[in-house]
């Protein structure tokens, strides 16, 4: 496996500045697979420079022209899809499913951009209706300039093709900032855009930490936007960064989501879609619904089928067809949670299962699937994002206090209604505060729909077309005729 101590700045390979280096793990081996540069500021003043260059015949080309490079990008990763999936699920510790749905999202978001290239052209210079009369104004849509994405290690394709692919077909040019943590699969991004052809300075990527590369990408001058996903200290950093030359950022942040079951449910489905909600990825999803309101008449037959199915799941090597759970993606992220697992026996909280039901796999940085009962809406457990497989759940008495709980948290990313009366899960969807509310179902995202948090949870949507309109200026031309 090749070091990654280049970065990719104008369509090639360039030695990065930096001196330090950093471990590239197999979490579930507990080895490393590589080194990775940390990175060094002057390696983003070279990559801004070449998106600079890069800038004006980008934003020149047509959307139409764009949308040629969105789609034979998506093409050429769907050429080495078994390979990227496998490469995925070595470095970041998903099962092969897991790793396949982060890069199939990837590729479907790269497809609707091209579409939405497209359609901004036909968008350009459309008349805006004014009620002065002899005057005429037309509404164009120009790219923001170049942008500075910063990307998370939990799902590092579909996380980077949500920034990527609509600034692109926006006309931006990017320089792309991929976690320390699972450099590997952003890494594809670089070698696909060799492979179409894309003009050199389009797209660089830059590998490296949060010093080496992260903070001084979010302050740098020559930066028109940033767009961060990631924790919610991170992002603020980013976002004061940002306010110091009154940059626009986008900001998808943490979460601590609430899945609502309603008395009417179906208690064997409604416990997949808990399940789903919160192991898939051993819990290391921003909209994991990783706090479950159960109304009280079904909570105890819940808890029974839940225990059925966590016991169920499957623990081991994350190539191996039979997994159900990987390992969590790094050493440092098992600690975090095993940290709230210790806060649990320390609150005396009521486990349904818990790490002394399971026996983990020899190696790996694994973490039991755990779900809590009863749990006071005090507990840190119950308030705070864990990102790990820990389920905490409380029963409710009516439909007003599911409600009001939901809502009561510092943040708001999406949230889960299961109940058998449509209309009525509904009616309860629309009073909760979440960017993505899944009516009988669990994370389910679309490229056409909107992604994004109310609260803490960040600011601005990503997918649809406000992905899109988050890389464009709006520009008005206006005068008598
Ligand atoms: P993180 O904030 O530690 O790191 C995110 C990225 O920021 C990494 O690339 C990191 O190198 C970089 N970074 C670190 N310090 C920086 C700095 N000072 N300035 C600029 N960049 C810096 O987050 P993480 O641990 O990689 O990811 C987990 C978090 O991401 C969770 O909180 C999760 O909820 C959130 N997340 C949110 C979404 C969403 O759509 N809302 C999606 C995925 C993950």
């Amino acid at each position: 496996m090749q070091q990654l101590d280049h970065q990719f700045i104008d369509n090639c390979w360039t030695p990065s500045r930096g001196e330090r280096c950093l471990p590239v793990m197999n979490p579930y081996r507990e080895e490393a697979i590589t080194e990775v540069c940390a990175g060094h500021p002057d390696d983003v003043d070279d990559a801004v420079a070449a998106a600079q260059r890069a800038l004006p015949a980008w934003r020149a080309l047509g959307g139409a022209e764009r949308a040629h490079y969105l789609e034979r990008f998506a093409d050429a990763l769907a050429r080495r899809r078994d390979e990227l999936i496998r490469l995925s699920s070595t470095n970041n510790g998903k099962v092969l499913a897991e790793a396949g749905i982060d890069l199939d999202d990837a590729i479907a978001c790269y497809r609707y951009y091209a579409g939405q290239a497209r359609d901004l052209d036909r968008r350009q210079g459309q008349l805006v209706e004014v009620g002065m009369e002899g005057v005429e104004a037309r509404c164009y849509h120009d790219p923001v300039g170049v942008v500075g994405l910063i990307t998370p290690w939990n799902f590092p394709l579909v996380t980077s093709a949500w920034k990527l692919a609509p600034a692109l077909a926006a006309g931006c040019t990017v320089v792309l900032k991929p976690s320390e943590v699972t450099p590997l699969p952003e890494r594809a991004l670089a070698e696909t855009a060799l492979e179409i052809g894309l003009p050199p300075g389009v797209l660089n990527l830059l590998f490296g930490d949060g010093a080496g590369i992260g903070a001084p990408l979010a302050a740098h001058p020559g930066v028109d936007k940033v767009s961060f996903t990631g924790s919610n200290r991170v992002g603020e950093a980013v976002m004061r960064a940002a306010a110091e030359r009154t940059a626009d950022v986008s900001l998808e942040l943490g979460g601590k989501s609430p899945i609502l079951v309603m008395e009417d449910a179906d208690t064997e489905q409604a416990a997949d879609w808990v399940v789903a909600g919160i192991y898939f990825n051993a819990g290391q999803i921003c909209s994991a619904t990783s706090r479950l309101l159960v109304h009280e008449a079904i909570a105890e037959p819940l808890y029974a089928a839940l225990a059925v199915r966590i016991d169920a799941l499957v623990l081991g090597d994350p190539l191996a067809e039979g997994s159900d759970m990987g390992p969590l993606t790094s050493a440092r992220q098992r600690e975090s949670v095993l940290a709230y697992l210790a806060i649990a026996e320390q609150e005396g909280l009521l486990a349904v299962r818990d790490a002394s039901h399971r026996q983990l796999p020899a190696q790996g940085y694994f973490v039991a699937p755990t779900l809590f009962r009863d749990v006071p809406t005090t507990s840190r457990l119950w308030r705070e994002e864990i990102f790990g497989p820990v389920l905490c759940a409380r029963s409710v008495a009516s439909e007003a206090e599911a409600v009001e709980l939901a809502n009561a948290s510092e943040f708001g990313l999406a949230a889960t209604v299961v109940c058998a009366d449509r209309q009525r899960a509904v009616r309860i969807g629309r009073q909760l505060q979440a960017g993505s509310v899944w009516i009988n179902g669990e994370q389910l995202v679309l490229p056409e729909t909107g992604w994004g948090g109310f609260k803490r949870s960040g600011i601005g949507r990503e997918l649809g077309p406000w992905g899109l309109s988050a890389y464009l200026a709006v520009k008005h031309l206006v005068g008598p005729v």
